[in-house]
């Protein structure tokens, strides 16, 4: 046994919000109640008031992916147990999170994409962090959707400088070259995954620089999707 099945192993039996036995992490009512990201705009994920339906700003211009889709928009409980998940090793929580973005991406009718690709961090951050949350939350999606995950198909060249307080364009800029995709990527129909989506600027690049190694179809898809004019992250 590996240290993520054990850790698998321990979650916990009763529901974490109201503490109803038996039926860990979450149980029903408190998965109803959660801030699901619906209706939202199809290419940029943000909230929308109808479903299907391109927002203003991906019609005057769509994004470098060709699709977006959260499954919360970024309110507690999800953004609390996406802290704890990315800066706490709260494992168990990248368990319950992935179950509801792939209850939700089921709803859909678009077909699934044919591999699963964590945003990957920087190997300086990795190595201090030891761990990538996206690639934890990845790791249950793909087996819960079955995508083949792929988190060794892009990397991440450099660093990037922190993005708080950025335009979009001087977040673009501060993105240019960052990611390197590998050829296998021609000819695919892929997703790519991160934790919270907040300008979508890192997705981006990452989805041109697929585009550009000849991916057909990119998706962008986040556990959370943070509205602009409220960047934390
Ligand atoms: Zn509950
Ligand atoms: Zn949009």
């Amino acid at each position: 046994m590996n240290w993520t099945s054990l850790v698998d192993g321990l979650l916990p039996a009763h529901c974490q919000f109201c503490g109803a036995a038996g039926v860990g992490p979450v149980c029903a009512a408190c998965q109803a109640d959660l801030p699901w990201n619906q209706p939202a705009c199809p290419g940029c994920a943000l909230p929308a008031p109808l479903p299907d339906l391109l927002c203003p700003a991906c019609q005057r211009k769509p994004r470098a992916f060709d699709a977006a889709f959260a499954a919360f928009r970024y309110a507690a409980p999800g953004s609390q147990a996406l802290l704890g998940l990315k800066y706490g090793a709260r494992f168990h929580e990248a368990r319950w999170l992935a179950a509801s973005l792939a209850t939700a991406l089921r709803l859909r009718e678009d077909a699934l994409p044919q591999r699963l690709i964590p945003v990957p961090l920087h190997r300086g951050r990795l190595w201090r962090r030891g761990y990538n949350q996206a690639q934890e939350l990845a790791r249950h999606l793909g087996k819960t959707l079955d995508i083949p995950v792929a988190p060794k198909l892009a990397r991440r060249l450099r660093a990037t400088p922190d993005q708080i307080g950025l335009s979009a364009p001087q977040r673009r800029l501060n993105l240019r070259g960052a990611f390197a995709v590998g050829k296998e990527v021609a000819g695919l129909h892929v997703a790519l995954l991160d934790d919270v989506m907040t300008t979508g600027a890192t997705l981006e690049e990452l989805a041109r620089t697929c585009k550009a190694a000849g991916a057909i179809r990119v998706e962008a898809w986040a556990l959370a999707r943070q509205p602009l004019g409220k960047v934390t992250t």
